[in-house]
């Protein structure tokens, strides 16, 4: 299977000198629809003049299962030229994508060549207002609080800033965390662990960090959603057709992992996972210009791998600023016309950050088991009899799990054996009840016996 060659670049003209009319033999497309998925769609029914003797139509069967729907979705409407018949145009950002593979997924195309465009980031982040507003209720809690402490006058900016539906001016977000998922993380599942992560994090700052009070933002990517996959359809003629229920329960589960340890997939995972953090940077720098740049990484199971693999992988801040911070790589942001890309696997860089990750906080991780699997540890660069550990870039390492999780594994004993025979770190637990507590201590014991046990 080879992946495709893709082209993208601006569009050379601007949405309203797109002469439809003139293009299309058929209906006319109204501009005003394009912003809509069913105006985009109809335009891949129109059979299109692409010269004065030849006429165009989207090359439905050879990309199947790629379908139109998908590309409207992904914010495309079919505009072919006489070079390419399968060229589409976003409608937001005007950039146009060609030479479509059928396995392609369009948004992680469009994030891809334009992670700026105003339509990639609303969908990568349905929540982001949401998010905002609530950030924006906190700061304003603390802003009146702080008001009120005051003495005297002259600290008006919290009621004033209220009234102007505008930030105190003194507001400030201290730190940024994000919260990358694993494998196969509902929607909706994902959105309440999004605001217990909020409540939680709000209350015990409120009540253990009274001396040095911190606003933390708490975010989410959600990268399940855009990374390409091979197409149901292919998968269902290798499926067997009995166990359904456990079968795709299996596939729920594993296959993100798969994937991620598949050549053809793993670049994906990562752009896709480098874009979003970028993305989700770059919207709460403009949002709160006093926001301080301290990021953190809070990532479950396989989201942990693939953040520790992005950040092992980051060059230094200053050898990244001379590249000019370029972290799409192949660059659709540095190509001014249309042309082909060359093929992605042998053109494929590392993606970089657009910022600094101050800690990366492992949460039931197999990150240990898949370095060992891969042979990482053998490298003679891991700091033995380290008491810490950071990540190129300088981000802190912290690996947390349960006593009792199946998927979590101890990462010290990469960096020295030694720390082996020890039992890992106890965190104080937030509310356990006395009934929960003997049952951790007893799985903690059990666990810690098993794992040092040859
Ligand atoms: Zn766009």
């Amino acid at each position: 299977m080879s992946h495709s060659r893709r082209g993208y670049g601006h569009s050379h003209h601007d949405m309203v000198e797109v002469d439809f009319a003139a293009f299309s033999l058929g209906r006319i497309v109204p501009f005003r629809d394009l912003d809509t998925v069913q105006g985009r769609l109809e335009s891949f029914q129109l059979k299109w003049r692409i010269s004065p003797s030849t006429s165009a139509s989207f090359p439905k069967e050879r990309l199947y299962p790629l379908s139109e729907k998908d590309l409207a979705e992904a914010g495309f409407y079919y505009c072919p030229d006489a070079e390419h018949v399968d060229r589409c145009v976003c409608f937001s950002c005007n950039r146009a994508l060609y030479s479509w593979d059928k396995h392609d997924n369009p948004m992680y195309e469009h994030c891809r060549c334009n992670a700026e465009c105003p339509f990639v980031k609303a969908i990568a982040d349905d929540n982001l207002n949401e998010s905002f507003s609530s950030l924006d209720d906190a700061l304003q809690r603390e802003m009146d609080v702080k008001g009120k402490d005051r003495k005297g006058g002259n600290e008006g900016p919290a009621v004033e800033a209220k009234d102007a539906g505008m930030l105190p001016e003194d507001a400030l977000i201290d730190h940024l965390l994000i919260c990358i998922h694993g494998v196969a993380v509902k929607e909706n599942v994902q959105n309440e662990y999004l605001q217990t992560m909020r409540k939680n994090s709000e209350q015990m700052a409120r009540k253990h960090l009274e001396e040095r009070p911190m606003t933390m933002a708490v975010d989410v990517i959600d990268w399940h959603r855009i990374v390409p996959r091979v197409p149901k359809e292919i998968l269902s003629q290798i499926m067997l057709g009995t166990v359904r229920a456990l079968r795709d329960m299996a596939c729920e589960s594993t296959y993100d992992t798969l994937y991620y340890t598949s050549p053809l997939y793993k670049y994906k995972i990562l752009d896709a996972v480098a874009n979003l953090l970028n993305i989700k940077y770059k919207e709460y720098v403009a949002k709160y210009p006093k926001f301080s740049g301290k990021v953190s990484l809070f990532c479950h199971s396989l989201g942990s791998l693939i953040a520790f693999d992005l950040l092992a992988n980051q060059v230094e801040q200053t050898e990244q600023e001379g590249e000019g911070g370029d972290f799409q790589g192949q660059g659709g942001e540095g190509l001014g016309e249309e042309c082909g890309a060359g093929d992605l696997e042998e053109s494929w860089r590392w993606p970089k950050l657009d910022f600094k990750v101050d800690n990366l906080f492992a949460v039931g991780s197999p990150i240990a088991m898949f370095l060992t699997v891969r042979g990482d540890i053998l490298s003679e660069s891991w700091p033995k009899g380290a008491t810490e550990f950071s990540l190129p870039g300088g981000a802190k390492f912290f690996n947390i799990f349960h006593p009792t999780d199946p998927i979590a594994y101890r990462f010290e004993p990469l960096l020295d054996e030694e720390y082996g025979k020890f039992p890992p770190a106890a965190l104080p637990a937030r509310s356990l009840s006395m009934r929960e507590q003997p049952f951790l201590d007893q799985a903690q014991e059990t666990a810690t016996r098993n794992t040092s046990h040859p």
